[in-house]
């Protein structure tokens, strides 16, 4: 089906053409025709689906042939849980805007508030933010809502997750009642469930079936190792395989430091990506990142939702993440839109709880390699799937720094820029970036992985 079948007009169409895009992805060819009747839609949908077009294109549609001209109105509002998500949101309106007359802009904490009120005193048409920044600039009445159409929630259950509800319902609260709805959600958990049933109204619902719950144009392979062999196996494979390009998943930002370290020891350049780096210092590495200036970005959870970067053939977990969800978004990031990758993880016997969720929400085990040179000394069992060990092997020391620092609400996850002490009343930082799911709360399995048109 071409993208013209789904109504769509011709100055967003010349768009997408430009894009290289040529058919509309599962979710946009049912999401499209949903929002474009007005309807209320909850969608169960991860970041490499096109989620994001599922959303903005309609809503192009609906506001492009007004413009905003009233002070600080906005007409569309899309809240993200991270930063990171919400300029990648901006430049997908922008890219898909570029031939209509529609403003928008990017809102989110850690940086100054000025220029973002300036951007907004003529109006914008469509506003995409963070919760917390959204309701300061609200509170400070530098935003107004009396004219919102449309509002978005893009990853719902992450913004549950970082403990965003209590700022959403004080948006909410304040949006005029007669609007569309929209909510896209990698899982539709409880809480998910309830936050649709007080925010949405007679909504359609949307879930992409695919057999499994990862791209099929992914390769996911294992290598057990021990864990003070990880570096020396990650160097190792950078040099003997040649890698031109790898992003790194770690636990810790500490961790990140220390990996980076022992890299760049063995000759090999590569920088760390979380939140207790600078906003400006995070945008530059990804930057150089996504233009292939840098090869290797060592991150911490952070990263995983929502970056976007075109042909990222490989991704590689230097330590499992706690949950299985998270494995599937950080994988990914590659293999996006059809193309090949790479998912590498590197697992140690203190990586076995975590191996064993994964792999049962995968339904198959991951195939199993051996490097020569890094036979374990602790061997990792092969999981049975379906049963998950209880909690005693996870994580050794990393598993107790990242229960601590869950205790702390959302150290560094209100979607603020560098660690803005709205985020983290206790003023510290937390060395972690992502805060922990309550356990039990994730994955019906949402199947979301479909192919489509090159
Ligand atoms: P998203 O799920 O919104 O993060 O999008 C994942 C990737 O798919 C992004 O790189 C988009 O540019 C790309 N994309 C979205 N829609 C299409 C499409 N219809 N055809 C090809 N690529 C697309």
């Amino acid at each position: 089906m071409p993208f013209s079948a789904l109504g769509l007009s011709g100055p967003i169409l010349k768009a997408l053409a430009e894009q290289g895009y040529t058919a509309p992805t599962p979710i946009q060819a049912r999401a499209i025709p949903m929002i474009m009747a007005g309807k209320d839609l909850i969608a169960a949908a991860q970041t490499g689906t096109g989620k994001t077009a599922s959303f903005v294109l309609p809503i192009l549609e609906k506001l492009k042939d007004g413009r905003t001209e009233q002070a600080k109105r906005i007409r569309a509002l899309i809240l993200t849980p991270t930063r990171e998500l919400a300029v990648q949101v901006e430049k997908s309106i922008a890219q898909y805007s570029m031939h209509l007359s529609l403003s928008s802009m990017a809102m989110y904490g850690g940086v100054d508030l000025e220029p973002q009120k300036q951007g907004l005193i003529e109006g914008v048409d469509i506003l995409v933010a963070t919760p917390g920044r959204l309701l300061d600039m609200a509170n400070q009445r530098a935003v107004l809502f009396d004219e919102v159409e449309v509002l978005v929630l893009d990853e719902a259950d992450r913004m549950l997750d970082m403990g965003f509800i209590g700022d959403i319902n004080k948006i909410i609260e304040r949006l005029p009642r007669q609007r569309q709805n929209l909510l896209f959600s990698a899982t539709l958990s409880e809480d998910v469930r309830f936050l649709v049933k007080t925010t949405l109204y007679d909504a359609v619902e949307i879930t992409i079936a695919a057999d499994t719950p990862t791209s099929p144009e992914i390769d996911q392979c294992l290598i057990t190792v021990d864990k003070d062999m990880k570096s020396a196996l990650l160097s190792h494979l950078i040099k003997e395989d040649q890698w031109d390009q790898a992003l790194i998943f770690i636990q810790t930002k500490h961790g990140a430091a220390k990996l980076v370290g022992q890299l760049e020891k063995r000759g090999i350049k590569a920088e760390a990506f979380h939140s207790g780096r600078s906003q400006a210092s995070r945008m530059k590495v990804l930057a150089d990142f996504k233009s292939g200036d840098l090869s290797f970005l060592v991150a911490t959870g952070i990263a995983s939702r929502g970056i976007d970067i075109d042909e990222l053939t490989r991704v590689v977990n230097y330590d499992l993440p706690d949950e299985a969800d998270d494995y599937i978004h950080r994988i990914g990031r590659t293999g996006r839109a059809g193309a090949s990758g790479e998912a590498i993880s590197f697992v140690s016997l203190n990586d076995f709880r975590n191996l064993c969720a994964i792999e049962s929400r995968l339904g198959h085990i991951i195939i199993r390699k051996e490097i020569e040179g890094f036979a374990v000394r602790k061997l990792v069992p092969v999981s049975i799937l379906d049963y998950v060990p209880k909690n005693r092997n996870s994580s050794s020391g990393d598993g107790q720094d990242t229960r601590r620092a869950q205790g702390k609400k959302n150290s560094a996850s209100k979607g603020q820029r560098k660690t803005s002490s709205r985020s983290n009343k206790s003023g510290k930082t937390g060395n972690y970036d992502e805060p922990k799911k309550p356990s039990g709360g994730s994955s019906s399995k949402s199947n979301i992985w479909g192919k489509w048109g090159a």
